[in-house]
Formats: C-alpha cells, sequence, structure tokens
C-alpha cells in the first residue's frame, strides 16, 4: 500500500511537495493532545496550491488511503493525529494572504497563515481580526476554522464561526467547492459555509479563506480582582452581565495556578488568593465601565481589586493569563486539559464541583478559563508513567465531563471533539441529530477518506 501510495503521488506532484523521511513523517504525527493514539503515516505532503490538493487527494483514492489535514499541530483533542498508513497532509505551506480588503472589511488567505500574522496585516490597515485562541501566534487559521476556535475576546466579540463569511473546499473526491460570499450579505441556498466550521477535516479540506474583519478597537482598560472563595467570583461574573456590561475579555485563574505561574515567573501574584479574575473593557465609556465592574466584584467579596486605564499597564496585567499553560508545561508533566463550558450563572456550581471531583480523585486539577463565556479549562496535570495516576486523572476527566452536561452544558467549548471527547458525543448529542450529522459526512465523503474516526 505505501509504495502504491508512493507512485500515485509522484505522478502528480512536484517531488518536493512529498516527504518519505521517517523521522520527519513521525514528526507530524500527533497534535498536543499527547494521550491520544496516534498512527503510522505512509507519506507526508506539504501542497503549495489548491490543485496540489486536489491532486493529493486524486492520488489517495487511486491508491485507497486515508486523509488526515493538519494545520500547525496545536489541537488539544488527537484530531490531526495519523491513522495507519494515511497521507498526511500538512497545509503549512498555503500560507499566503491573497488579498485583504479595506472597503469590504474582508481579507482572504490560504490556510496556512498563523493567527497572528492575520491580525498583525490587518492591524497595518486599520482593521482587526477578532478570534484569539491563546495559541494565537502558532496555531493557522484553516485549523482555526476546523476546530472553531475561540480565544479570549470571544465574550465580546463571538467565536471564529462569526468571522468566516466564503470557503474553498477540496472534497473527498476532489472536487473543488467554493461557499459563502463576497457581498456582505446573501440569502442564497444552505450555509455551507458554517457546515465545514468545527468541521474537523471531516468533510473537505478548506484551501481558502474568507474572514470578515471590523475597525481596530480603542485599548482597553483593564481590571483585576482577587477573591477569597471561587463561588463568590462566579457570582461576580453573573451579575457582571445581569447589569448589562459587555466585557472584551473575562478570564480566570485559580489558586493552583497562580503558585505555579509565580513559582515559574516570579510575578508577585496573591497565592492566598482563591483565584483571579481578570476583566477587560473597550469602546465607549470603557473607563468607567471597567470601574464599575470592579465594583461589582469588590461588592460579591473581592478581596483586591485594581483598575487601570493604561493600556501598557493592561497588557502587564493579562500577561499572567498567557503564562499559565507555559507554567505547567515546565514541569514536563503529563498535561490533560478539559474544555467544558456552561451557562455563565451555572459557573459557580462547575468550579465548587471541579474543586471536588479533583480532591476526590486526588488529581492535580489547576483551573483557567474563558469565564466570561462560561468555558473553563481544568488541567490535569499527572505522571503519565503512573498507571494508577493516568487512570485517576482520566476518571476525573471524565467525572468532569459529566458534571457539565449535568449543569447544562457542553463537552467541547472551543477545542473540537478529536478522538479525545468522542467517547461522550452521545451523552450530548441526541441520536437523531448525531445520525444526521453522520449522514451529511458520508454523503460528502462515502469512502469515509477523509480523518476517520475523529470528530463524528
Ligand atoms: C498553548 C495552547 C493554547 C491554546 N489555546 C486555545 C484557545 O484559547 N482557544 C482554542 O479554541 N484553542 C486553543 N488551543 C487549541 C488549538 O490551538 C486550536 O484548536 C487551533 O485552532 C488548532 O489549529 P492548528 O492549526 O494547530 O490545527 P491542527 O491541530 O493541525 O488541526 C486541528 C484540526 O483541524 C483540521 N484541519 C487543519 N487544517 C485544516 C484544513 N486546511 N482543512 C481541513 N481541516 C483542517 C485537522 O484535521 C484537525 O482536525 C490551544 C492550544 C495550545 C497548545
Amino acid at each position: 500500500m505505501v509504495v502504491g501510495i508512493h507512485e500515485e503521488l509522484a505522478a502528480r506532484l512536484p517531488a518536493d511537495r512529498i516527504q518519505t523521511d521517517r523521522d520527519v513523517i513521525d514528526a507530524y504525527r500527533q497534535d498536543r493532545a499527547v494521550f491520544e493514539g496516534a498512527g503510522s503515516a505512509a507519506i507526508l505532503v506539504h501542497p503549495r496550491s489548491t490543485a496540489e490538493v486536489v491532486a493529493v487527494l486524486e492520488a489517495a483514492n487511486a491508491a485507497d488511503v486515508p486523509v488526515v489535514p493538519r494545520g500547525a499541530g496545536t489541537g488539544l483533542t488527537g484530531a490531526a493525529n495519523a491513522i495507519d498508513g494515511c497521507v498526511m497532509i500538512s497545509l503549512h505551506r498555503m500560507d499566503q494572504i491573497l488579498e485583504i480588503d479595506t472597503t469590504n472589511r474582508m481579507a482572504r488567505l490560504q490556510p496556512g497563515v498563523i493567527n497572528s500574522n492575520l491580525k498583525d496585516a490587518v492591524a497595518a490597515v486599520g482593521l482587526f481580526y477578532p478570534p484569539d485562541p491563546a495559541s494565537f501566534d502558532m496555531s493557522s487559521i484553516g485549523g482555526n476554522v476546523a476546530t472553531n476556535a475561540g480565544g479570549l475576546c470571544c465574550v465580546k466579540y463571538g467565536v471564529t464561526r462569526d468571522y468566516i463569511i466564503g470557503l474553498e473546499v477540496v472534497l473527498a473526491s476532489g472536487e473543488v467547492m467554493r461557499t459563502g460570499r463576497r457581498t456582505l450579505k446573501s440569502t442564497t441556498g444552505l450555509d455551507l459555509t458554517g457546515l465545514f466550521v468545527g468541521s474537523e477535516g471531516v468533510l473537505g479540506i478548506i484551501t481558502e479563506i474568507t474572514v470578515k474583519l471590523v475597525p481596530a478597537p480603542p485599548d482597553p482598560a483593564t481590571a483585576v480582582a482577587y477573591f477569597a472563595e471561587l463561588g463568590a467570583a462566579g457570582n461576580a461574573i453573573a451579575e457582571v452581565f445581569r447589569r448589562g456590561h459587555e466585557p472584551s475579555m473575562m478570564e480566570i485563574i485559580d489558586q493552583e495556578c497562580l503558585r505555579r505561574i509565580d513559582e515559574a515567573f516570579h510575578m508577585e501574584l496573591d497565592t492566598d488568593a482563591a483565584c483571579l479574575l481578570l476583566i477587560q473593557s473597550e469602546g465607549e465609556r470603557s473607563s468607567e465601565r471597567i470601574a464599575e465592574m470592579a465594583s461589582i466584584c469588590k461588592e460579591h467579596g473581592a478581596t483586591f481589586v485594581y483598575h487601570v486605564d493604561d493600556p501598557d499597564e493592561g497588557a502587564m496585567l493579562i500577561e499572567v493569563r498567557r503564562k499559565a499553560w507555559p507554567a505547567w508545561e515546565q514541569l514536563g508533566k503529563a498535561l490533560l486539559p478539559e474544555d467544558v463550558a456552561v451557562p455563565r450563572e451555572r459557573l459557580a456550581e462547575l468550579l465548587a464541583g471541579i474543586t471536588e471531583i479533583g480532591e476526590r480523585h486526588r488529581v492535580q486539577l489547576p483551573t483557567i478559563g474563558h469565564a466570561g463565556d462560561g468555558n473553563i479549562h481544568p488541567l490535569l496535570v499527572f505522571d503519565g508513567n503512573d498507571p494508577d495516576e493516568t487512570a485517576r486523572a482520566k476518571a476525573a476527566f471524565a467525572d468532569i465531563v459529566a458534571l457539565a452536561l449535568g449543569l447544562g452544558g457542553t463537552i467541547a467549548g472551543e477545542h473540537g471533539v478529536g478522538t479525545l471527547k468522542r467517547p461522550f458525543l452521545e451523552d450530548e448529542l441526541d441520536p437523531i441529530q448525531l445520525a444526521v450529522q453522520r449522514r451529511i459526512r458520508d454523503a460528502l465523503d462515502p469512502h469515509g477518506r477523509l480523518n476517520p474516526g475523529k470528530a463524528l
């Protein structure tokens, strides 16, 4: 089979697009979900154009092998992991911004463009591409679209889905389909663009993306608030929204995480506090609004509150949030990030439940999250070489999923399903919906060519 696919690809692609070196192929076999199994790809290709992606699909169909698309491999669910004998198609060389249209406020780009590069390019002409996963300086827009990535400013601006207005997709058959529009509005036909957002590479390979842009926002005002109890922070968050505020960022970091960040980066944090809430507000009356949100925190028992208008000082205050993942990575232990979301008013219960689960399973369970979205990332930190500790971490993982569902939440707030969350799909989606989703996949990919075993 390996020889077959190699010959089929060699007949259709320039030689430098094909990688047969085993070490290089293996370097691409896994995303960041280290505990999800990854197979061994037969071959790795890195096309430079839509026509070359079509050629890869034609070769895979001729040789009858599966195809796994990959962006930057920063995914946290195993969605881009290799399947035995597959063609791994890495889109990282399709990294051109093709057009920035300041009149209609949109940009057209290839899928391998890194999120921060798009942000910088549009900022240079006074525009803003809001979706900002914490991985924004390493993840690709193609991967962001395929996972419907969220991020820190979703609480005000929404997720990737809200900014995708058109796609070019190579289907499993090798046909090239264009979806969406170039106008600001359109009511023609079904929304196939939306269908592909969050489809995790199982419906087609995205080769071009048209994104909506907005005017660059004014500098934000920033507040930080420490709380002695997680529940009090949860109640303050809900109250901020009840009183009509629209923060542009609202993040939470719990005590265990504060301690780790402080230990790693010496940031003089209050490590006795139960948690730290970080809030930003931008636009009209941002200074007054941040003061009002800070008062709400105080009313709900915050032990220390501070707010600033100065954007540089604000950026320094929120830097602590971006340090969380690197601080835990420094330990060299296994990290298994959760990604559940609940309605905002249930956040206090979710946070209390997570603490209880950590204690019951005796696992280290620091928590950070996009508190304003109700989207929380408890991080299971454990010794992956210790079978007992690993089993306890996985049991805690499943209990957090069940807790979130019991609170009316979702198993996957922004990271997608991949293989990690696939065992829980039926706990969230009703059987009819799941069957319809699978029928759509089968209609587009009757031979199960694209990323089989992932997402659905
Ligand atoms: C430190 C860190 C912080 C993170 N923070 C966030 C966060 O705040 N919010 C968030 O949402 N996520 C976050 N993530 C997860 C991850 O960065 C996102 O899921 C991201 O969107 C993945 O992009 P990628 O380019 O790395 O895609 P990959 O991991 O390579 O692939 C992800 C999925 O997309 C598919 N895919 C990739 N490109 C294409 C394409 N062109 N066509 C079709 N399918 C494709 C793959 O098959 C796979 O199913 C974080 C990850 C890390 C490591």
